[in-house]
């Protein structure tokens, strides 16, 4: 292959050098050529971008202003010291930068003089404009490119960058060199109908315009082509993940079967929502075709996945197979073991439960009765998984709450089975954009329809000083013979000084709440603890359960009304929109109270306005994405969410969507890439992308 260099190590190119290439290695993952030319500008400067303060106004927008700095020091503050520094643009204007954290180090970052670039949120205070912990590059020699009019490229950088001399100007100098020498080589890996039909601009060009732009019009095409490989290259797996499959066999379930009808006529106690009669019907039809199931069943907390789920294992068993119902926590699947035992005794099918806290004694019986097949159903943990775990004859996977597992865990279920049917469940509901990228592969039924009669949960939002009135009205509840929670936040870095927390909160309401029963649960308790907590909870036996945010998941208490959020400024949004979730579960209006601090970032209070606005769980995970940024999520380790380094799955949605055009006609074209027009392709694909994820790729 004539662009083997893209494999060299970046530390034999000119100006690297060894001590450099370790710490581009650390900082930034930079450790060959390749990895150099998609090692993307975070910003770019050019006099169009770049503005003057006397035009400056105040607005939520970041803008740019270049300077010279002229004054520096340390303030003391009502509070608190600050950092200022003062300014002065090209035209004479001065301005303020101010720093209130990390005060003694920013003090030694600049000299009088040093020409720097700042980047940020302008407010005015009094006559001054001023920028708050603002972002800055020192331009030294760059502030002369930026005077000639050409537009100058802004690497990532850091402190260990800056010890090593790898400013944005040696990097440009490297990148340079680099074109000079072996930019001719670069080939173009995508075929001409690619590129024509969605206008893209040649690869190689791109990555000569993403480091060295020549206007703004290019720079935006070469971002274009960037983000559509990008994208491209994740959608080629999904289509050929798909595509595979259409090949796999797997259990043909074709006898319609008595455990299902008497499941769903006789036992459950309600009728099925037509959502959830939707998604049970997807799963039979899926399962009648031979061909391995892969579903993605997705609905909000409280839609009633859990029924879909026990349906789906009676039609397992009516085609004489085994089911195994994974859970992320001992909590959770010790309430489904409830559930299953209170829905499948009646009908005589066993239920085996398999979690860590297990005695040897219980365990063993419980591996026996899953290993000989006697028992048709296994709930569990991780347990389930496990070396040792073996099954008669597993031909039904659910993986509950499956954003909590990793990819790996979900083919270890899959393994314990020949080819067993996958069912995977997520009360995330997840942006259009996000759920071509992870499951983009996968069948989805979407259960978006709660059962009759309940009502949305009334969100409140309350600081300290109404914490009386919140009293007052959760008392009232109480009255009423509702039940309550109240959920203390836990971090685990200050895991002590959170449980202290939780803990004093219980004290206080055990003293506020004398007449009533107030309980605890929390993390560093004894598994038994936990649970009989919990079950006197859900006997009704507890009145208020205070916790730690270990009732997070799928727990049910149809009598829990009220759910009091503490330190509700410090949760996630989902999290909130999860436990917001334990309540409303009944046709008695339910309420979630989060009792907030003053003091919110602004990002709190948009997560906090988001909650008392709607209870619609696909609105808060739009929000919740805007928020947090794709990468973080989901977590991207956790979930195989791919490694985005330029493309955006919320800002570039038209362009993630052309890429999954492309990359599915692709697959429809040339399954096997056997064309020569595609051998770059494929090349490009297989070492790049392919070897890391293909052998897991089939269970989403
Ligand atoms: P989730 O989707 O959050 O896992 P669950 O499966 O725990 O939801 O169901 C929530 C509650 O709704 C449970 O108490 C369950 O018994 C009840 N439920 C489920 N389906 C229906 C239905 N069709 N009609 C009435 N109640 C239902
Ligand atoms: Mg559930």
């Amino acid at each position: 292959m004539s662009d083997d260099f893209l494999r060299e190590p970046v530390r034999y190119l000119k100006g690297v050098g060894e001590k450099r290439a370790d710490v581009w290695a650390e900082a930034h993952g930079v450790r060959t050529v390749r990895d150099l030319l998609h090692f993307y500008p975070r910003r770019y400067l050019d006099r169009s971008t770049v503005s003057m303060v006397r035009d400056l106004k105040e607005s939520t927008e970041s803008v740019t202003v270049v300077g010279t700095v002229r004054t520096k020091g340390v303030v003391p503050g009502r509070n608190k010291k600050r950092f200022e520094l003062i300014f002065e643009d090209p035209r004479g204007d001065t301005m303020k930068a101010v720093w209130f954290q990390g005060v003694w180090w920013i003090r030694k970052a600049f000299e009088n003089g040093e020409r720097v670039a700042f980047h940020g949120k302008v407010q005015k205070y009094g006559r001054w404009f001023s920028m708050t912990h603002p972002d800055f590059d020192k331009l030294d020699a760059d502030a002369a490119a930026l005077d000639t009019g050409r537009i100058v490229a802004l690497y990532p950088g850091g402190q260990a960058m800056d010890k090593v001399g790898l400013t944005s100007r040696a990097v440009r100098r490297v990148v340079y060199d680099l074109f000079k020498e072996h930019g001719l080589k670069l080939q173009e890996s995508f075929p001409d109908w690619i590129t024509e039909r969605f206008g893209l601009m040649e690869g190689r060009v791109a990555l000569r315009a993403i480091h060295f732009p020549k206007d703004q019009q290019e720079l935006a095409r070469a971002k274009q082509r960037l983000k559509f490989e990008e994208f491209f290259y994740i959608q080629l797996l999904l289509a050929l993940t798909r595509e595979e499959r259409q090949e796999f066999a797997g259990p043909r379930f074709d006898n319609p079967g008595d455990y299902t009808r008497q499941f769903v006529r006789e036992v459950l106690p309600f009728e099925l929502t037509g959502a959830q009669k939707r998604a049970l019907r997807d799963v039979i039809d899926d399962t009648q075709t031979g061909l391995q199931m892969n579903r993605l069943v997705q609905g909000d907390v409280g839609s009633g996945k859990t029924v879909v789920a026990v349906a789906a294992m009676m039609h397992a068993l009516d085609n004489g197979f085994q089911s195994a119902f994974m859970a992320p926590t001992e909590i959770l699947a010790e309430q489904h073991y409830a559930n299953l035992q209170k829905y499948l005794d009646p009908l005589g099918v066993e239920t085996q439960l398999l979690i860590g806290s297990q005695t040897k004694t219980e365990r063993e019986a419980a591996l026996e009765a899953i290993a000989s097949g006697r028992a048709p159903v296994a709930v569990g943990t991780h347990a389930l998984i496990q070396e040792g775990v073996t099954f008669e004859d597993l031909g039904m996977a659910i993986v509950d709450e499956q954003h909590r597992f990793g990819v790996a865990q979900r083919a270890e279920i899959f393994s314990k089975g020949r080819n067993p049917h996958m069912l995977l469940m997520t009360a995330t509901p997840i942006p259009r954009s996000l759920a071509m990228t992870l499951y983009g592969d996968l069948d989805v039924s979407v259960i978006d329809e709660m059962p009759p009669g309940r009502k949305p949960v009334e969100t409140r939002l309350r600081t300290e000083k109404r914490r009386g009135e919140m009293y007052a009205f959760l008392r009232d509840k109480l009255e009423q013979s509702q039940q309550a929670y109240v959920v203390y936040p836990l971090v685990e870095e200050s895991e002590k000084v959170d449980l202290k927390d939780a803990v004093s909160g219980y004290e206080k309401l055990q003293a506020q709440f004398e007449d009533f029963t107030v309980d605890i649960v929390h993390g560093q308790m004894k598994s038994d603890d936990k649970d009989a907590a919990m079950a006197r909870f859900k006997a009704g036996e507890t009145d208020i359960l205070v916790s730690t945010t270990v009732i997070e998941v799928g727990v049910d208490v149809p009598n829990a009304t009220v759910m009091i959020i503490e330190h509700a400024e410090r949760f996630g949004l989902s999290q909130l929109h999860q436990l917001r979730g334990r309540v409303g579960r009944s046709d008695v209006q339910s309420y979630c109270i989060l009792m907030a601090s003053y003091k919110q970032s602004a990002e709190a209070k948009e997560r906090l306005q988001a909650m008392v606005r709607t209870t619609d769980g696909f609105e808060i995970s739009e929000v919740d994405l805007q928020i947090r940024g794709a990468g973080d999520f989901f977590g991207t380790r956790q979930s195989g969410m791919p490694d985005l380094k330029i493309a955006d799955v919320t800002e570039d949605e038209a362009i993630l969507e052309e890429a999954r055009e492309a990359a599915f006609a692709l697959v429809e074209r040339d399954p096997d890439l056997q064309d020569p027009k595609h051998q770059l392709l494929r090349d490009h694909f297989e070492r790049y992308y392919a070897k890391r994820k293909l052998g897991f790729a089939r269970v989403g």
